[in-house]
């Protein structure tokens, strides 16, 4: 499942791979993606003999610059919780999850698969990009915010929930999914279940750094493929970051800070958090 760290990955490796190309054909296999749009064709009419510009995130979000002026200004992909971006050869043989493959005049294609029934493309001009923008800012991005210690501790205060809700609730902060919220506990030792306005001031500045650290390590390693469904980056490799995770799915393995077994437990929505039941308090 992208989190961050993966949407940050994709964000970087698009901007250098389909920076400058041009769109010479759009298809579209599956119509629900570009559910925003009137039909297939017009997705694809508006879309083709357009340049591709830089690639910029907003939370989860990806936006592609285009040149088409102030009506078309970028195509926004929303992955969803499986979704995947390939960068492949035309001749390649095309997967059966594809969603919509972008063809480029200078060969290769884009390749949009596993967008499922949340995922989607579409084409947005300006003003729509301005408030999809207006729209992510009041969460916290860990990679685009210098936000200081004592602001997100005020953020903390003003809401009363288990730090670990908080957390994967993207109006709070963008992109953090079940992998990275453990693993951010786990470097701030904090248990999942403390109320975020018990904080002291001096784990308010644990859990600032774990948030730091945790996204920017991840995506220096290029995120992390884990699960039954895990993330490719856009050649189809895996991220990196795995052998680093401390908690997540590491249950009964010594925790790499006490040698305490680590714990697994079922929280609310049928999910399941990883923790160390001594070093986080
Ligand atoms: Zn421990």
């Amino acid at each position: 499942m992208p989190e961050l760290p993966e949407v940050e990955t994709l964000r970087h490796d698009l901007d250098k791979e389909v920076g400058g190309r041009k769109v010479k054909a759009v298809e579209v296999r599956a119509a629900r993606v570009v559910r925003r749009h009137r039909n297939r064709r017009e997705f694809g009419d508006r879309l083709v003999g357009r340049k591709l510009g830089t690639t910029v995130r907003l939370g989860t979000l990806l936006l592609l610059g285009l040149d088409g002026g102030p009506e078309t200004a970028a195509l926004v992909v929303d992955l969803g919780p499986h979704g995947r971006l390939l960068k492949q050869r035309s001749a390649a043989p095309v997967d059966r999850q594809t969603d919509a493959v972008l063809s480029f005049s200078v060969g290769g294609d884009l390749r949009v698969l596993d967008l499922g029934k949340d995922g989607e493309l579409f084409l947005a001009g300006q003003s729509e990009v301005e408030e999809l923008a207006d729209r992510w800012r009041g969460a916290i991005d860990p990679l685009a915010d210098a936000l200081a210690w004592q602001a997100l501790g005020a953020r903390l205060g003003a809401r009363r929930e288990r730090l670990r809700a908080l957390l994967t609730d993207p109006t709070f902060v963008a992109g953090i999914g079940p992998v990275y919220a453990d693993e951010i506990l786990w470097a701030g030792g904090l248990r999942w279940d403390r109320d975020s306005d018990s904080l002291t001031a001096q784990e308010v500045r644990r859990l600032h750094r774990a948030i730091q650290e945790v996204v920017q390590e991840a995506v220096r390693l290029r995120g992390v493929s884990v699960g039954e469904t895990p993330w490719l980056d856009l050649h189809g490799g895996k991220g990196e970051f795995e052998p680093q995770l401390s908690v997540y799915q590491r249950e009964g393995q010594p925790c790499r800070r006490c040698r305490t077994p680590l714990v697994h437990e079922r929280i609310q929505g049928g999910r399941t958090t990883y923790y160390c039941p001594k070093c986080q308090s």
